[in-house]
């Protein structure tokens, strides 16, 4: 069995982690391209949306590095999500590929079904190895995720222009090779330290700005044109309000984020719309109350649960006093037009500082 799955931020180094822990050979998807999207849009419906056509591309490129088992998640609810690996298996059979798919439903806290369901995809293996490598798995997501929340800071005041990005992208190839839990403690550790050190600008208006939106959109800098950079080179310091071991822990757990967006959303919106409808809402509201400086909302075009979140939260704008800024992307998204709008945004939060 020659395994792979979509990118998605760090997934792909947990999922490694994970697979190759139980014997299992892995083959990563090439980095997500162009060439990638223009294989997902050519072979997509013109009105899925921008995640699904760039799924598409990274399997067509890793069943043609001989891939023949594609894992992806599946579910229910109001948002085409469910059934995008029935679809996408269907475009893949009909372009001739010869595979076998693996539709994971997520837990929603029924762990034990989510992983009787999953070890029976993988008779004979090793229940000791299993959890060894499931636990280094989720020990190298969360600290990615950390690094990536410090990186987000820290590059806002670098030195010198791409150092830190540098160090970052260093010392995430570290935790992806990392053999065992103690060596990505300390991985971690050094990686924050070095971003520190490199970061010593200081400003006398710091701005800082929340990201909301689509989750695939957040975790993919390739697909949202690495709008964290463009900001954190502006000066901004950047809070991305999903992360995936949110999302992996929340499903899996039902834990109380999801009680916790249900109160801050609270007169705004009552239930849950599908997708990460409520999440946006929920944590425009909250960083608002924080005072930050500005929000960035992004979502793919088409996207029918971040389209009702997108007009509430000009509510929410208007009734805390907040810069609200939406950036829908497509495959027809242009880095210069985005770019300018940034820019745009960031110096209007500037002005709001200094009158
Ligand atoms: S949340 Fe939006 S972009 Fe993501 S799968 Fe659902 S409809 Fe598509």
């Amino acid at each position: 069995m020659k395994i792979t799955y979509p990118h998605m931020g760090s997934l792909n180094m947990v999922l490694k982690t994970m697979f190759e822990g139980i014997g299992i050979e892995v083959i990563d998807p090439p980095p997500t391209s162009n060439r990638t999207l223009t294989l997902g849009v050519k072979n997509s419906h013109e009105f899925a949306c921008l995640p699904f056509k760039i799924n598409v591309g990274n399997y067509i490129e890793a069943l043609e590095k001989g891939a023949d088992t594609i894992v992806m998640l599946g579910g229910i609810g109001p948002c085409r999500f469910g059934y995008y690996g029935q679809v996408q298996r269907e475009i893949l059979k009909d372009l001739g590929y010869n595979f076998n798919m693996i539709i994971l439903d997520p837990p929603h806290g029924r762990i034990k079904d989510f992983l009787r369901d999953l070890a029976s995809n993988f008779p004979g293996v090793d229940l000791k190895s299993a959890i060894k490598s499931f636990v280094l798995a989720v020990k190298k997501m969360l600290a990615a995720d950390k690094l990536e929340k410090n990186l987000l800071i820290y590059r806002a005041h670098e030195d010198k222009q791409g150092i830190t990005t540098k160090i970052y992208e260093k010392y995430m190839e570290k935790l992806e090779k990392a053999k065992d839990i103690k060596e990505v403690d300390r991985v971690l550790k050094e990686g924050i330290e070095k971003l520190k050190e490199n970061a010593n600008v200081q400003r006398k208006i710091q701005l800082k700005v929340a990201l909301v939106g689509e989750i695939y959109m957040l975790l993919e800098p390739f697909t949202n044109m690495d709008i964290s950079k463009s900001l954190n080179e502006l000066g901004v310091e950047v809070t991305k309000t999903e992360y995936l071991s949110d999302y992996l822990i929340n499903s899996a757990f039902k834990l109380p984020q999801r009680m916790e967006f249900a109160k801050n959303a609270r007169g705004y919106l009552e239930r849950d719309i599908g997708g990460h409808g409520l999440n946006t809402v929920a944590n425009t509201v909250k960083y608002a109350k924080l005072k930050y400086d500005g929000v960035i909302h992004i979502l793919p075009f088409t996207c029918t649960p971040e389209i009702i979140a997108q007009g509430i939260i000009n509510r929410i704008s208007r009734d805390y006093d907040i810069p609200v800024m939406s950036l829908v992307y497509d495959e027809n998204t242009g880095q210069a037009g985005y770019q300018t709008r940034i820019e745009a945004f960031v110096d209007l939060l500037y002005k709001r500082r200094t009158v």
